[in-house]
């Protein structure tokens, strides 16, 4: 989604949600846009950290290495962190960091010294109390690590809690791994209820972190996965699949078309199978008023950021499919992160069966707010997050100007 258009929407949840002008004018720009460029081997590469909204606790979200990486689209994520942190409720506020480069033609001693570059650019503008990064697009556990040892170094601070998403053995969390496929989970169980569903019969595209992690989860609860696909393309069975199969084939061969007993669809086929659950967990921008009059599913669960295109997201509304938004759907991930950053501030560590109720309780309390709140004004559970999200940035904000904090 580019910047403009999340401008556009924000005045229509302002109009809807009777904020002035005045109050939605904090959430219109951005409140630091830090640029750097890394010089890696005599190459350039423009760097980013925009901080967007911190009224209700210090900036947090990613750093993506992408060859896509720009300044706008850098804004448009951290805004979307904003909204995604106060949709779930954690003392966050939003912030994203990118780097224009494709980390796939570096070494692993390029990419170690370009990590090390990027905190050694804005060190001084993030840390435990102000900006806390994350892994996104191209960034792992062992990038962080690097970050989090190269902050260290130029403050002379152990500071663990400066970055989110670091190897357990160095102060990662535990459950980070498949946090936001289980946040996902939590959710769609509400869902499954609040439409008393007994079938639930589920289509995912994609099969990474997300993707993958929530066909396990789900295939342990009984549902019945009958399609999944990668970048190579889909697989369908109408009995169900084996998902624990399949992962062994992904594993082996890379894909997960190799997998003998199911027939071979293609992405856009897969999204157009009749399922009770589709879960698009792969690119942005793949439901949209092409296909949304094919789309058979009575919900959708967007694990990947910002698959539904605004006007198919109106159709989907129409025909009575239940949207859970991605600013819910996958704050599970965030969520976690929140207690990876808890739990270095007070040097403990949380055991799995610690850390999943939090989890649990977090994700289904903010599932139950946003069906109140749809059902109570008739919005789709997108509209519904977004008010809920922007009431409480602007209470946050005013209650900073009454304490003179801004
Ligand atoms: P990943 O790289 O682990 O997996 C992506 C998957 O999508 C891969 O299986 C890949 O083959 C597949 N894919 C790529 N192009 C495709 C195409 N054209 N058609 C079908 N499949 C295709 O990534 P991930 O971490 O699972 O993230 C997936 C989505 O979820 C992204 O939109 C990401 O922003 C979002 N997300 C992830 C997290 C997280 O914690 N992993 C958190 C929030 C949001």
């Amino acid at each position: 989604m580019k910047f403009r258009d999340i401008l556009d929407f924000l005045e229509e949840v302002r109009v809807l949600g009777n904020f002035s002008e005045e109050e939605i004018a904090p959430l219109k720009q951005p409140q630091q846009i830090h640029q750097a460029e890394l010089e890696l081997d005599g190459q350039k590469y423009p760097a980013f950290r925009v901080q967007y909204n911190n009224s209700r606790g210090p900036f947090k979200g990613g750093i993506r290495f992408h060859p896509e990486v720009s300044q706008d689209e850098v804004t448009a994520l951290a805004f979307w962190m904003s909204i995604k942190t106060a949709v779930v409720n954690i003392p966050f506020g939003g912030g994203k960091g990118g780097v224009k480069v494709n980390p796939k033609e570096l070494t692993p001693q390029q990419l170690e010294e370009l990590s090390r570059k990027y905190i050694q650019a804005f060190y001084k503008v993030i840390g435990p109390q102000v900006d806390i990064p994350a892994p996104d697009v191209y960034t792992t556990p062992q990038i962080m690590a690097w970050m989090r040892d190269e902050y260290e170094k130029l403050t002379q601070t152990t500071a663990p809690a400066v970055i989110t998403g670091k190897p357990p053995e160095q102060g990662g969390s535990l459950v980070r791994d498949i946090a936001t496929a289980l946040g996902g989970v939590y959710v769609l169980e509400e869902a499954v209820k609040k439409l008393n569903l007994n079938e639930k019969t589920v289509v995912i595209q994609g099969f990474g972190n997300a993707g993958m992690n929530a066909a396990k989860l789900l295939a342990e609860l009984n549902y019945k996965i009958i399609a999944v696909s990668d970048s190579q393309g889909g697989i369908y069975n109408s009995e169900g699949l084996d998902i624990a199969e399949v992962i062994k084939t992904k594993e082996e061969t890379k894909s997960v078309i190799n997998y003998q007993n199911a027939e071979q669809i293609s992405n856009s086929q897969l999204l157009e199978t009749e399922c009770d659950v589709l879960i698009p967990s792969a690119l942005a921008n793949v439901i949209t008023e092409e296909n949304v009059d094919n789309i058979k599913t009575k919900i959708i669960l967007e694990l990947a950021n910002g698959p539904v295109t605004t006007t198919a997201d109106k159709v989907l509304f129409q025909k009575g499919t239940l949207v859970i938004p991605d600013i819910l759907a996958n704050a599970g991930g965030v969520t976690v992160s929140y207690f990876e950053w808890v739990q270095n501030l007070k040097d403990e560590k949380w055991t799995a069966e610690e850390i999943k109720p939090k989890l649990k309780d977090i994700m289904v309390n903010s599932f139950l707010e946003i069906q109140q709140q749809s059902e109570n004004n008739n919005y789709d559970f997108r509209t519904a997050s977004y008010l809920i999200a922007i009431k409480r940035i602007i209470e946050a904000e005013k209650e900073r100007e009454n304490n003179n904090l801004r």
